[in-house]
């Protein structure tokens, strides 16, 4: 979701007429764009803030400009001079004005100067993100999401539809539509819509190839958003489904609203729908109190689903949340021996079930040129892809790839 705001923030700033430099210590203006869902990103954020300030004290600039959640949850201009402005987490076509403003008052010649339209649309990546449903109305007691970004507010599918075209004219032949609990998507519309309206319109849309959606809630996959799905060929089987843990006791102290039993059954139905689908996933160790028992409750989960790819954190306390009220009593070492655990066992199953892979044929959408002859994609289950061909392809084209070889975390393979 930062991501698509970045996006969104350099689609606004080369509306003013400006460009992007080499490198962040050539920038006569920076933008950072926060996230707070975990400690390490908001650490990450001070430092290249500090980096930043030193080089404004020497040399007068950059402008700095911050947005994003930490923005929203802390003054965090409060004592720091050197940011010029600060907006928050809501869309950044919201604060255009803002922004504006400020980049003109340190550089003034930007308001006179003639704004070439551009003659064509910027490049813009081949899969785009677009959020469709911003904020996040789930309390789990961990997360930030809530009272960083606010409630669950769609977008009307108008709009999500206008916002599809600008980005299919930038290149995009893949859109992955957005949301925390993306299948929230058009609870809070009037009529009242679901997340399978915004896939249909948008589906209809010419020179798209391949559409996805991410995150889907477990509480929220039913047999009717499946048979939906399965009527739009351009909606790729993969779902990413995060569990957060295997341990009932934990799940219910995480507020998560289903069962370990109740997640597995969730992903039976969706494998008889799609029985090649990706599964990926989220966990999180070391959730405050989380036992030897209860953690390999989530290893055994893990065991049991085998996901083709795990997104693991260790546990981290978010001031404000609920979760903050318990004590962080897992030390350090054991978050890590426990990740250190998941991150192996996924390690192998992912290399199982790539090596299953070897032999098929597989519809590679390609993202990059590597070298000549060499390129590198998605399959419709988003494993990474490094394929040879005589033929010469583009981002955005579609190749059959006779899987040949397999690690962990990609395919490869060559041109049929
Ligand atoms: N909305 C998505 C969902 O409910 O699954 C995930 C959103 S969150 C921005 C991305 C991931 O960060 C979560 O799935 C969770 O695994 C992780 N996360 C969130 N809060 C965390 C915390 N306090 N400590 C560690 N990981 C956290
Ligand atoms: Fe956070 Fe839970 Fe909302 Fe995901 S569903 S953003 S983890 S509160």
């Amino acid at each position: 979701m930062n991501m698509d705001d970045s996006v969104e923030l350099a689609r606004l700033l080369r509306g003013f007429g400006l460009a992007e430099a080499p490198t962040a210590d050539e920038a006569d203006i920076i933008h950072i764009n926060t996230c707070s869902v975990r400690k390490k990103a908001e650490e990450k954020f001070f430092s290249f803030l500090g980096v930043q300030s030193i080089r404004k004290r020497k040399t007068g600039a950059p402008l700095i400009g911050v947005s994003g959640c930490t923005a929203e949850l802390m003054d965090i201009a409060e004592g720091r001079p050197e940011i010029d402005y600060v907006i928050g987490s809501r869309r950044p076509a919201d604060y255009a004005d803002r922004i504006r403003a400020a980049v003109e008052s340190k550089y003034p010649e930007i308001a006179d100067a003639q704004i070439a339209t551009h003659a064509a649309p910027p490049e813009g990546p081949v899969s785009s993100f677009q959020t469709v449903i911003r904020g996040c109305t789930n309390c789990c007691t961990y997360c930030m999401v809530p009272r960083a970004r606010g409630p669950e507010a769609s977008v009307p599918p108008e709009i999500a539809v206008r916002e599809a075209e600008v980005r299919i004219a930038e290149g995009a032949r893949e859109i992955i539509l957005l949301g925390q609990d993306v299948l929230a998507y058009g609870e809070d519309l009037t009529p009242r819509l679901h997340l399978l309206d915004v896939l249909r319109a948008v589906h209809a849309l010419p020179g798209l190839r391949r559409l996805r959606f991410v995150t889907s809630h477990p509480r929220r996959i039913d047999e009717d958003f499946l048979r939906g799905l399965a009527e739009l060929p351009k909606v790729c089987e993969h779902f990413h489904i995060p569990f957060q843990s295997g341990d009932d006791e934990i799940l219910k102290r995480m507020n998560r609203g289903y069962t370990r039993a109740e997640y597995i059954s969730k992903i039976e139905l969706i494998r008889q729908y799609f029985p090649d689908a990706a599964i990926t996933a989220d966990v999180i160790v070391g959730f405050p109190g989380e036992t030897d028992e209860q953690f390999d409750n989530t290893a055994r989960l893990v065991e049991a689903i085998r996901p083709d790819q795990l997104y693991a954190f260790k546990y981290s306390t978010r001031p404000g949340t609920p979760a903050a009220e318990w004590e962080d009593d897992i030390p350090r070492a054991l978050k890590e021996a426990r990740l250190a655990r998941l991150i192996d066992m996924e390690n192998a199953i992912s290399r199982e079930l790539n090596r299953s892979l070897i032999g098929s044929e597989q519809e590679v959408m390609v993202t990059v040129k590597i070298e000549s002859g060499r390129y590198k994609g998605r399959t419709r289950t988003n494993k990474i892809t490094d394929f040879r061909t005589d033929r010469e392809l583009g981002p955005g084209d579609v190749a059959t790839v006779k899987i040949s070889g397999a690690t962990p975390h990609a395919l490869q393979g060559k041109c049929l």
